[in-house]
């Protein structure tokens, strides 16, 4: 009998294998990647994830794959809202070994759909690693990857500082 990863391996075997249609055309790869995730059983984080991980069958899941842009917005297998490295490292083994995509998600802005993935995993920094302190000596921030201007701009002024950076303050200060 085949296990979990032998099946997942025969799959991805014919992940892009392109098939010819019944008049001699080659069609389109076959939508294995939705069968993907179910074969990586994602429904439960992976060991030692501190985080949240979100699934399709939780309510919050519509809004953890929003995005400023509606056309950016894919339907992830999982969005792993990170709260240190340690679980980035974690999320990033368990693609490696489920062959699954990633992808990152700073502050959602971008309209190029790159910070979401189609049936893969969303390491998403912004609930998380979105804090900014300041330190006013030295005139230097610290911030979050999932930051965004908004947070920079305000933790900044509490110091009579300001950061040149954009005007659209929703924006990921990662940029
Ligand atoms: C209304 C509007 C106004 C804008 N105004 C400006 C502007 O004034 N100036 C300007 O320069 N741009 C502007 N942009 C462009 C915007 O800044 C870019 O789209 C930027 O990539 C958004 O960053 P984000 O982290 O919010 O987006 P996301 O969609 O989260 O990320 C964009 C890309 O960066 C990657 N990424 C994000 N964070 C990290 C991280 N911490 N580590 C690794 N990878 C990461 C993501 O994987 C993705 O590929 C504007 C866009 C819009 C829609």
């Amino acid at each position: 009998m085949m296990n979990e990863r032998n099946q997942t391996e025969s799959v991805l075997s014919v992940k892009n294998r392109r098939t010819i249609g019944p008049l001699g055309f080659i069609s389109a790869p076959l939508p294995y990647s939705h069968v993907l995730p179910a074969l990586a059983n994602m429904s439960s984080p992976p060991e030692s994830f501190t985080g949240d991980w979100i699934t399709a069958d939780h309510p919050s899941y519509s809004k953890a794959i929003a995005r400023w842009a509606a056309n950016a917005e894919h339907r992830a297998a999982a969005v792993a809202f990170v709260k240190n490295a340690q679980d980035v490292a974690i999320v990033l083994n368990h693609a490696k070994q489920h062959k699954l995509p990633i992808a990152i998600r700073g502050g959602g802005h971008s309209p190029s759909g790159t910070s979401s993935i189609e049936s893969g995993i969303v390491i998403d920094l912004s609930r998380y690693l979105s804090g900014v302190t300041v330190d006013p000596t030295e005139k230097l921030a610290y911030v979050g990857g999932g930051a965004i201007w908004e947070t920079v701009d305000k933790t900044a002024i509490e110091h009579g500082l300001a950061t040149v950076g954009g005007t659209v303050n929703h924006v990921s200060s990662f940029r």
